[in-house]
């Protein structure tokens, strides 16, 4: 990528960020020849959220697991752009929940019947008797009505909590959409007599990931594509003069015509020059999580009970992750050798949910083994390798679409547009592809006055 930039030159498209979504505006722009743009972005990696890293001991890791699926042909499209056909692997979701020491496939409420007689009872008798009278007015009482209450009391609630870092009565319910399996009573009850797991679900019963490289190795082929001299690395936008369309960074002045950022909302807001002290401090109230990912590599077999699955969800207190992902299946390639494997957890943390981060480390490895994933006498730990996102979730709290309503227009205003995971604040539409087409959405509106689909919600 090319060096830091002399100081005020002129860009027609200047794009804040080069995750998904500013690659994504990159991308469309160079398909309508449109070459008069740039992509700042304040680390010395492109795939912001969606990059990867290669520890010391040869162990590749994702910013949490990151799973390649998609709602869309372009995205489609632009995933074999970045890497041919035969650079990818596709693999079937296999999801399962750490519960009362057992795994129970995912969807939980799918595969009861793999609890104790009694739980299966209490929560398919919470399954019949779930009250729908009146519409919820969060997510808690969403999830009751449902799911019943005991199956929220053992599993929904604690589990949302631990990956949401709030509270399930402080969120709303309006971003779930496919992302939560619904219920079915009747083939639950058919689960139960016939003892029948019920594994693959959703959006994402098959994904794909590279065989080389982590998610990351994606966007960089991608940005490789569109050509390395349009991104510049190692630079921070500091302040934006909208009036004068003039975006400050540590290394110059530039002059645009049209900016998008994707750098998180409530601090691109205070980067914005005479912008209402009111826009800045509403949009200071959007609420997020951080989160923090410990990648463990191991030698030696792997452990039986691990065979098979992708990702693992774990609601109880016997450990601080919600989640762990069996990285070594994704690719082979993800560690250094045959005898190797690798696990990858991940953490939350909100000023309602602290952390202890000094400790966090050793916690994970001891909820690892409580958790009975590996086994210290027969696997050795090779590799500790640990990332704080400090903007990990946009929260969909109760209060969100009344704040992005009121900040997004002042934006606007001025000809500012802020996009993708962090930057639309929309957690129903911040994956990868999501985010990615926003960034392209946004191009099609700029240049040929075309609705935006995923940002505005519109099948
Ligand atoms: C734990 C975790 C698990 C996930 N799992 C999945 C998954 O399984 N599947 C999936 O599809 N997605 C997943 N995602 C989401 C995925 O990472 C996002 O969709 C994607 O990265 C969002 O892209 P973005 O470009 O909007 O934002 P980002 O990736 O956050 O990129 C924004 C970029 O802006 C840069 N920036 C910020 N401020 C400035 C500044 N002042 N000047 C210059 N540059 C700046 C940042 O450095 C960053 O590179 C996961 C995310 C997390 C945190």
């Amino acid at each position: 990528m090319s060096p830091k930039s002399s100081p005020t030159k002129k860009i027609k498209w200047l794009i804040i960020g080069a995750g998904p979504t500013g690659i994504g505006a990159a991308h469309r722009l160079s398909k309508l020849s449109e070459n008069d743009f740039l992509v700042l972005e304040k680390s010395n990696q492109i795939g912001g959220l969606a990059t990867s890293y290669r520890d010391d001991k040869g162990f590749v890791w994702d910013i949490g697991g990151h799973v390649q699926f998609s709602h869309y042909e372009y995205f489609d499209q632009a995933m074999l752009e970045a890497l041919p056909k035969e650079q990818w692997y596709h693999h079937q979701r296999e999801s399962w929940v750490w519960i009362k020491e057992r795994f129970v496939p995912y969807p939980f409420q799918n595969n009861i019947h793999r609890l104790d007689p009694a739980d299966c009872q209490n929560c398919l008798q919470g399954l019949r008797d779930k009250n729908k009278k009146r519409g919820p007015e969060n997510f808690k009482e969403w999830l009751s009505q449902s799911f019943g209450e005991e199956l929220c009391r053992i599993f929904m609630h604690p589990y949302n909590y631990k990956v949401w870092a709030y509270y399930p009565e402080e969120l709303s319910y309006s971003w779930i959409g496919e992302r939560v399996a619904e219920v079915d009573l009747e083939k639950i009850e058919q689960n139960i007599k016939l003892s029948r797991d019920d594994v693959s679900w959703g959006p994402n019963s098959t994904f794909q990931f590279p065989k080389l490289g982590g998610t990351g190795a994606i966007w960089q082929g991608l940005a490789d594509k569109i050509g390395q001299n349009q991104f510049q690395l190692q630079t921070c936008v500091e302040k934006i003069d909208s009036q004068k369309k003039l975006a400050y960074t540590d290394s110059g002045v530039i002059e645009y015509q049209h900016l998008l950022s994707t750098m998180p909302l409530d601090l691109f807001c205070q980067k914005i020059e005479g912008l209402p002290s009111t826009t800045i401090e509403t949009a200071k109230k959007l609420k997020h999580s951080s989160s923090h990912i410990f990648g463990i590599g191991l030698e030696g077999k792997l452990p039986a009970q691990l065979e098979g699955k992708c990702w693992m969800y774990f609601p109880e207190e016997n450990c601080p992750f919600y989640r762990v992902t069996v990285f070594s299946h994704y690719s082979p390639q993800n560690v250094p050798g045959e005898n190797y494997f690798s696990l990858m957890a991940e953490v939350s943390e909100s000023p309602q949910k602290p952390v202890d981060k000094q400790k966090l480390m050793d916690q994970v490895i001891e909820g690892l083994q409580k958790t009975k994933l590996i086994d210290l006498k027969k696997q050795q730990i090779v590799s500790k390798w640990q990332f704080h996102a400090a903007y990990g979730y946009p929260t969909p709290s109760l209060e969100r679409d009344q704040i992005l309503n009121s900040v997004q227009p002042e934006l606007e205003k001025r000809q500012l547009f802020s996009r993708g995971r962090f930057g639309a604040w929309k957690y129903e539409v911040s994956n990868q592809d999501h985010s990615f087409m926003q960034g392209v959405e946004w191009v099609d509106q700029m240049v040929h006055n075309k609705k935006e689909k995923t940002y505005y919600g519109i099948d």
